[in-house]
């Protein structure tokens, strides 16, 4: 345990959810910064941990998680204070064309 601890976000248990296409997630809130737009639409982010990520995720008691675009340089640092960084699961999910254009139909019905 290092005073970090509290600050870093690891999924666990019932943060734990299917998407559609069967990958592993957890949803988080976007905050502002880079490129997300702060939101209350939770969005998925990949349960492991990636060496490339550039999100970070931070608890919140009793919340879901947020999430945060990470800089190069930030991220560099983070890596080397050993906290986890994320990939967003959107961009990468098989069936992303499908719920966008699912995503569109409900929002103009
Ligand atoms: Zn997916």
């Amino acid at each position: 345990m290092t005073e970090f601890d509290t600050m870093i976000f690891r999924p666990s248990g019932a943060d734990i959810r299917r998407h559609p296409c069967g990958a592993r997630v957890f949803y988080a809130e976007p905050v502002a910064g880079g490129r997300l737009r702060a939101s209350n639409h939770h969005i998925p982010v990949d349960v492991d941990p990636v060496p490339n990520g550039k999100f970070a995720v931070y608890p919140r008691p009793g919340k879901s998680p947020t999430v945060q675009h990470i800089s190069a340089p930030k991220a560099v640092g983070m890596k080397a204070a050993g906290i986890p960084l994320y990939q967003l699961h959107m961009p990468e999910c098989p069936k992303r064309d499908q719920i966008r254009a699912a995503a569109r139909r409900k929002a103009t019905r």
